[in-house]
């Protein structure tokens, strides 16, 4: 009999997982406290775009952001009132924020993502059904010296083996991308870069999963575990007992209080993002777009147009603030020629973040069988794949093809509380 392993959450981190588990051979259920791909996993941009695999904790980011910090429409806003809660978190944060760390961080997401295009390929080729977009991605900029630093910051794959960016004048980009206002001064292109429909692509993996015999059970949350010693024997459900022969949480921002149930912390909060979907708009816009100063995006799908951003560190709510929203709004007037429409359908998502800016894909320290992917910030869904695959290899092989010393999930034990 095949061994039972259950994942914690269909998020496209938890479903990729099964995804990968499934292709082992295991005999696999995931659980979900809600629908499938409904939590951070919906509403998001949709890139898949392995250049920008810098983990956030960067050089001089806290001095460059402190003035706005604390200003409601900033890309960057920490609410005043969860600073205390924040604090710890926020001083391994900052103390992250050099140049050796954020370069060891970018070299050991590459090294994972590597394969991120070749896997989205091959879900297609699985019979995934999704909608992917194939036409590149754009970094435009109202201002030259912005842009050129964002190039110099992204040239660095290039030490990496990864073909380096290329830069785009005015002039080309007025061809390139009409939808542009004159505003724009040029652009950083990553001309084999995609962009995905995060919707259509959860439900296309859990389409998948179901017809290779994956069970989905939604609606059922999961409270804690049953252990015996070294192991985990049972998840506890509200809807009662599961037996395992392996457990992966893959619970997003939420992961971090399941981990404690196990005796693993995991120092997880939420960097709360938003986006406003225009369902039926067609702007005419061929990139998948990053508006470089103000840290937002465009993505153009099928049968709507979606701009998104802001982080935002407020505790683990959902709270939606409208001025983030208008914040959107705003930034996406200044870079386009045509005006947004004042309607749309808001949504705010909890961006799984750890204080180093890099996931926790692998074992729980203690534990034979239990295992955690989660933490993956700003990049889960192009991500998702390759440390579903990772993750599956290292629980039923003992080891996965890349290094995942860097994503050790024990890495955070016997630290102060954050
Ligand atoms: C505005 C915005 C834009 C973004 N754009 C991009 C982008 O362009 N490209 C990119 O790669 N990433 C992007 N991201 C990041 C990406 O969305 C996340 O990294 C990713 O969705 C995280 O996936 P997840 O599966 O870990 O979490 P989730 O999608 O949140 O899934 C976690 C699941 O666990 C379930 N759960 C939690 N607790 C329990 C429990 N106790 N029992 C059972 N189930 C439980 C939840 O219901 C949920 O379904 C963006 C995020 C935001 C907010």
């Amino acid at each position: 009999m095949a061994a039972r392993a259950v994942v914690v959450g269909a998020g496209i981190v938890g479903l990729m997982a099964a995804y990968h588990l499934r292709r082992q051979g295991l005999d696999v259920t995931v659980i979900d406290r809600a629908d499938p791909g409904m939590g951070c996993s919906s509403g998001n941009a949709g890139f898949i775009c392995p250049s920008l695999s810098a983990p956030l904790p960067a050089p001089g980011l806290i001095g460059r952001s402190l003035r706005s910090m604390l200003s409601r429409e900033s890309p960057l806003y920490i609410a005043p009132s969860a600073l205390p809660l924040l604090s710890g978190w926020l001083f391994t944060f900052w103390r992250r924020c050099n140049a050796a760390d954020n370069e060891a961080g970018l070299a050991a997401m590459l090294a994972l993502n590597r394969r991120t295009i070749e896997l989205y390929d091959s879900l297609a080729e699985d019979g995934v059904a999704f909608e992917m977009h194939r036409r590149g991605l754009l970094f435009c900029f109202l201002d030259a010296r912005a842009l050129q630093a964002e190039y110099e910051e992204l040239r660095r794959i290039a030490r990496y083996d990864y073909a380096p960016p290329e830069l785009r004048a005015k002039g080309e980009l007025a061809a390139e991308e009409p939808a542009l206002s004159d505003a724009v001064v040029g652009a950083v292109a990553l001309p084999r870069e995609r962009h995905v429909e995060p919707v259509s692509l959860a439900k296309g993996v859990a389409e998948r999963l179901r017809s290779l015999g994956v069970e989905i059970v939604p609606r059922t949350t999961v409270l804690g575990f049953e252990r015996n010693q070294g192991s985990v024997r049972a998840v506890l459900t509200t809807e009662g007992r599961v037996a395992v022969d392996l457990v992966a949480i893959a619970a997003g921002a939420l992961s971090g209080r399941l981990t404690g149930e196990l005796g693993v912390r995991l120092p997880l909060q939420a960097g709360k993002g938003y986006s406003v979907t225009y369902p039926g708009l067609d702007a005419g816009i061929r990139h998948a777009l990053y508006l470089g100063e103000t840290k937002t995006v465009v993505s153009q799908y099928d049968g709507a147009l979606r701009v998104a951003g802001t982080m935002e560190f407020s505790g683990l709510n959902q709270r939606l603030s409208p001025a983030r929203v208008r914040g959107l709004r705003a930034a996406a007037r200044r870079y386009l020629r045509d005006p947004l429409p004042e309607e749309g359908q808001a949504w705010v998502g909890r961006r799984p973040m750890l204080p180093d800016g890099l996931p926790a894909i692998g074992r729980l320290p203690g534990l034979e069988n239990a295992f955690v992917s989660t933490g993956h910030a700003t990049n889960g869904v192009f991500m998702a794949p390759a440390s579903g695959l990772a993750l599956a290899q290292l629980s039923v092989r003992g080891a996965a093809d890349v290094d995942l010393a860097p994503f050790d999930p024990g890495r955070f034990q016997g630290r102060q509380r954050s």
